[in-house]
């Protein structure tokens, strides 16, 4: 492996737009990318360019004009979204145009900014954009979501090492989570998600009506899965371009939906929650019928009770995704602060929106997904709760029980 850095990094490139939205010529493409990175977003618009796409078009955002903005705005400016991001969001998602997430916020940017501008500020843009997120989530267009350092980020990740180095070691980590490993990054991709496709299988197989979970921490949760529901995981389909994507890279779960009050007893969080600029730690859950009846957190209590409140179904289970403790990005034992890599190191719910994962959902209304026991809200917030020494137990509706992990890991 003599392959320099910047040749990974290209390589990463490539690998995002081809696997992870697979842009087809004539399409439209929206990246989200910080300014400080805006060299990464010209190899991505490059490599897109190459594949045909037909224009792309840039999504910038900083976080210092964002903490900036948090301290000194007009107070009013949290309730409301501007109709030209609204606009931007709902022209570029309807028309089926490729989306690019590069997410690379320092995770405590908004640390001390006050809390109810920022549950107001999720308010007006879930609603503001509420189109777009169903069709995200409705996997209308291809979406995926990645990351690159950033120095801040970088620094509270390796909080041992200089900027540079630790700039350096980021990249290594994210590169090495996304199996770009200087070999053919699309093969090595492509060999991991038919991996988690086979996983997906036997866990359809098996169709299990409850999950009980138990580990050290005090975790004891028992889930109701749906009737018809479906573990899906690797590569997606976009439905209305028939297109395989690859939502997140990296991505090493496999993942379905709880029935929304079919969720009963204490979970705790295993790894902490960067939530909204701000990091919530030690923390867990009571759920009564699928509700949060209590919150608590040893720090940042007061964001994770804004953040459950922010609509009736923010306080409901939306997922239920199977990590097992061995996989990469756990055992790279690197704590990244960012949901996309941390929870792809562990077992973990969201609270919030739900994925249709019901077989025939595309045919089904609103109401009659809701009927099964889809959940929905304006928010959609993974934590993570596996350990070493989780155990997790399926029965089946005939009533037949089979371990699904064992010390953390499949038993499957
Ligand atoms: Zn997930
Ligand atoms: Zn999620």
């Amino acid at each position: 492996m003599n392959t320099t850095l910047a040749q990974r990094q290209q390589a990463y490139a490539r690998l995002l737009l081809q696997e992870g939205l697979n842009v087809q010529k004539g399409q439209l493409l929206a990246i989200d990318c910080p300014v400080d990175q805006a060299w990464f977003a010209r190899l991505c618009a490059a490599a897109a360019y190459d594949m045909g796409c037909r224009e792309v078009v840039m999504n910038w955002n900083d976080d210092a004009l964002t903490r900036e903005k948090y301290l000194r705005a007009a107070d009013e400016v949290f309730d409301s979204v501007h109709s030209w991001t609204a606009d931007f969001f709902e022209k570029v998602s309807a028309e089926g145009g490729a989306w690019l997430a590069i997410h690379a916020a320092d995770p405590e940017n908004l640390k001390g900014c006050d809390p109810d501008r920022i549950q107001r500020a999720q308010i007006a843009s879930g609603k503001a954009l509420e189109g777009f997120r169903r069709r995200e989530t409705n996997n209308e267009f291809p979406w995926c979501v990645c990351s690159v350092p950033t120095e801040r980020w970088a620094r509270k990740v390796f909080p041992e090492l200089e900027t540079e180095a630790a700039m350096e070691k980021l990249w290594e980590a994210i590169l090495q989570a996304a199996y770009v490993d200087g070999g053919d990054a699309i093969a090595n991709w492509r060999a991991h998600s038919a991996e988690l496709a086979r996983r997906t299988e036997r866990l359809n197989a098996c169709a299990f009506s409850t999950l009980h979970y138990e580990t050290g921490l005090g975790t004891d949760l028992t889930v109701e899965l749906p009737e018809g529901h479906f573990w899906a995981g690797g590569a997606e389909t976009c439905v209305t371009s028939g297109v395989r994507f690859s939502a997140n890279i990296p991505t090493e779960e496999v993942f379905t939906l709880p029935v929304k009050t079919g969720v009963n007893g204490v979970v705790y969080a295993s790894r902490p929650l960067s939530l909204q600029g701000n990091l919530i730690e030690g923390f867990g859950f009571e759920l009564k019928e699928g509700k949060i009846v209590r919150a608590f957190a040893e720090k940042g209590e007061e964001v994770l009770r804004n953040a459950i409140a922010v609509d009736e179904g923010a306080s409901y289970l939306g997922e239920v995704a199977l990590v097992p403790w061995d996989s990469p990005i756990s055992q790279s034992g690197v704590l990244f602060y960012n949901t996309l890599f941390d929870e792809n190191a562990s077992c973990h719910f969201a609270f919030g929106e739900a994925y249709p994962c019901i077989r025939g959902a595309e045919q089904m209304s609103r109401a009659e997904l809701e009927a099964r026991g889809m959940n929905t809200s304006i928010t959609h917030v993974d934590f993570m709760v596996g350990t070493r020494d989780l155990r997790i137990t399926g029965t089946t509706a005939a009533g037949e029980t089979m371990t699904v992990f064992e010390n953390g890991n499949f038993a499957l």
